[in-house]
């Protein structure tokens, strides 16, 4: 490494071992100018590079004769503050024809693949099987920049890492740095010892920043890490998007492996390539997603027309959802009410957890977490293996919201301890700590279609809650009526006899009486009274006098049309108001009731007959006046002999005979 000034004047620095790679050691170099130590023409080509405004990295390869044999140099430039630094790399030899044939061959095989999991494991193999490592993984870093290793590719005999999820504080902070610059680093050999630059940096100076040098020196922290892999040199590449760093990369080896400039190269080309492809393949796998949740929740919204209650409605969709969300468990709380499905705490627990989610994400009316201890499941003792929560309140009732919370269980973690005792303090010690009481994160698109789902149980529930309110009121509604019916009933029913009371007739009279004003429509009133009737009580009984009052009352309302009102009057008495009857045809009625009557043998082979006064309305009646015709009427049948019809007015009563 050689450290100019931005003029590429001065040589300023350079490693201790540049005497390995150039004719000069290090002593000679910061006494020589630039030009001499790189040649102009390299010197020229670098500075070219250097103005390029997207380009801060210049690469040269340039041929120098050292110790008696040519050797080919790479030269790499770039700025680092108030310096220019070059690099220089010896070109190692490699076949770059069956190299390039190589990659080519596993180019084709990425762009085949069709879902995520072939694709990374494609890469993993296809990098391995261009730089001979021992193992190549992908990390995917999440939110918390933690890391997982989702696709793998190692020889035999090599400790596996797939699945395995390193917390962030596991990472070593260059890999959990999002703001990652360099998207490759290599490491040829860990255990190299570090090269000085000279001179060294006078105290109270600024160091020359080597940060983003491919060629620095491996950090202590990084070291380790790589030991506990069991890893000898690496070499990292980021998969990127225009957010930022969303995997990397990383390639182990357990021996020391210098890799020529070509290949790490064609492992950047295959990775970038691949990181494409796997960012358009996951926009459409959270596409289908999207859709598949939204599907769920159109069964829900149609339902087929039917209103079904939230319970049912999780008994019904339960198992699905738990597979759409990879949740073992879910519970949907509201109010009282809760149902689940799968894995879930006790329903205890469920409550207090509802309770805390009220408590504490009122506003947002959500929360989602995969610790052990964070959250309402921190507080709680008996979670039942649970440690991951997504929680999405149904917002129905700001006051007492409902909540949909998905569970999942703690992962088992992959690695034991081991490696090289540790003492509590150090990295070392950090790094084997195990992320226990941990579950799979809850994936954005995942947290995002949750909130869909209890909005749309929340509309279902309010439906349900709406619909069940209706039905109640309806059932209310008929109660009511039921009882204003019988009320009815009773207001307006003799309860001996079923027929209508007397207040009831009175009311239908003066119906009668105002229609015959208005209308000039006549109307006939029979009176009834059973003759000697104080007989019948006296000899047989008041019982069974009451029996004999409710069949006449039976055979009287039968024989009458429909249109005839009937009612008790009082006592043995009974009355019929017969509408558009004139006072001739009401007569033919009476005769005819009066002589059915007396055909009936009512008890112990007697006849009971009854006598009938009749009167028709007139113009200038009242219900009294017309009443009272009929009255008088029924007095002359009862003194003309008993057991006949008489008409009012003046005419004789008459005889059954007679008619
Ligand atoms: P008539 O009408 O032919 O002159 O003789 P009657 O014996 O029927 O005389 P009246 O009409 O004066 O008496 C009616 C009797 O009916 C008096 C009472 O004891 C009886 N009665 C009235 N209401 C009831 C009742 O609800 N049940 C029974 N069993 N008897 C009743
Ligand atoms: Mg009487
Ligand atoms: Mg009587």
């Amino acid at each position: 490494m050689v450290v100019f000034d931005t003029a590429l004047e001065r040589v300023l620095q350079c490693s201790a071992n540049l005497g390995l790679l150039l004719p000069f050691t290090a002593r000679q170099a910061l006494q020589t100018t630039p030009a001499k130590l790189l040649g102009s023409k390299l010197l020229a080509g670098l500075w070219r590079e250097l103005r390029q405004p997207h380009g801060p990295i210049g690469i040269e390869v340039m041929r120098r004769n050292v110790h008696g044999h040519s050797a080919r140099l790479q030269a790499c430039a770039y700025r680092s503050g108030a310096r220019i630094i070059v690099e220089l790399d010896p070109v190692l030899s490699s076949d770059g024809k069956r190299l390039l044939s190589n990659l080519n061959a596993w180019l084709g095989r990425l762009a085949s693949a069709v879902d995520e999991a072939t694709l990374l494991q494609l890469l993993t193999r296809g990098v391995r099987s261009l730089i001979g490592y021992d193992r190549a993984l992908v990390y995917e870093f999440g939110d918390d920049g933690s890391g997982t290793v989702i696709a793998e590719d190692a020889a035999t005999g090599v400790r596996r890492l797939l699945g395995h999820r390193f917390s962030a504080r596991d990472l070593p902070t260059r890999l959990a740095s999002k703001q990652l610059r360099d998207t490759t680093y290599a490491v040829p050999d860990v255990g190299a010892p570090a090269v000085p630059l000279l001179p060294p940096t006078p105290a109270g100076q600024r160091p020359t920043d080597l940060s983003h040098s491919p060629l620095r020196a491996v950090s202590p922290t990084y070291a380790r890490y790589l030991g506990d892999l069991g890893a000898r040199a690496s070499l990292s590449v980021a998969l990127r998007d225009e957010y930022g760093i969303r995997a990397l990369l990383a390639c182990h080896a357990r021996a020391p492996g210098p890799l020529p400039h070509a290949w790490r190269e064609a492992v950047r080309a295959l990775t970038e390539m691949a990181a494409q492809r796997w960012f358009l393949l996951r926009a459409r796998a959270d596409a289908q997603y999207l859709q598949r949740v939204q599907d769920s929740r159109d069964l829900l919204s149609h339902g087929r027309g039917e209103l079904r209650e939230p319970e049912a409605i999780v008994r019904h969709h339960g198992d699905d959802w738990l597979a759409l969300f990879r949740a073992d468990g879910l519970a949907l709380v509201d109010g009282s009410s809760l149902v689940t499905a799968g894995r879930t705490p006790p329903a205890a627990i469920l409550a207090n957890i509802a309770g805390w989610l009220h408590e504490h994400a009122p506003a947002q009316g959500f929360w989602a977490g995969n610790s052990r201890n964070q959250g309402p499941l921190a507080a709680e003792t008996e979670v039942e293996g649970c440690a991951g929560l997504l929680a999405a309140a149904l917002p129905i009732d700001p006051q007492a919201p409902g909540w949909l919370l998905m569970f999942r269980q703690e992962l088992r973690p992959s690695i034991r301890r081991g490696g090289p005792a540790a003492t509590a303090g150090q990295p070392a010690a950090i790094w084997y700590e195990q992320p226990f009481g941990q579950s799979e994160p809850w994936l954005p698109i995942e947290q995002r279609a949750a909130r869909g789902l209890a909005e749309d149980l929340a509309v279902a529930a309010a439906a349900h809650r709406i619909s069940v309110l209706n039905v109640y009121l309806a059932e209310e509604r008929q109660r009511l009526a039921e009882l204003n019916r019988r009320l009815e009933r009773q207001a307006h029913t003799d309860p001996l006899t079923g027929v209508w009371n007397r207040y009831r007739i009175e009311q239908a009279l003066d119906a009668e009486v105002a229609a015959g004003e208005r209308y000039g429509r006549p109307c006939t009133v029979l009176i009834f009274d059973v003759d000697h009737f104080k007989r019948i009580n006296d000899t047989y009984g008041h019982s069974i006098g009451d029996g004999v009052l409710a069949g006449l009352a039976a055979i009287l309302r039968e024989t009458l049309r429909p249109s005839d009102y009937f009612g008790r009057w009082g006592g043995e008495e009974f009355i019929a108001v017969l509408s558009h009857t004139s006072l001739a045809d009401g007569l033919g009625v009476a005769e005819r009731l009066r002589a059915r009557l007396a055909g009936i043998l009512f008890i112990h082979g007697e006849h009971v007959t009854t006598s009938i006064g009749a009167a028709t309305w007139r113009p200038g009646d009242d219900r009294r006046s017309l009443l009272d015709r009929a009255d008088r009427a029924l007095y002359r049948a009862k003194r003309g002999g008993r057991n006949r019809v008489c008409p009012e007015g003046n005419n004789i009563p008459r005889f059954p005979e007679d008619l």
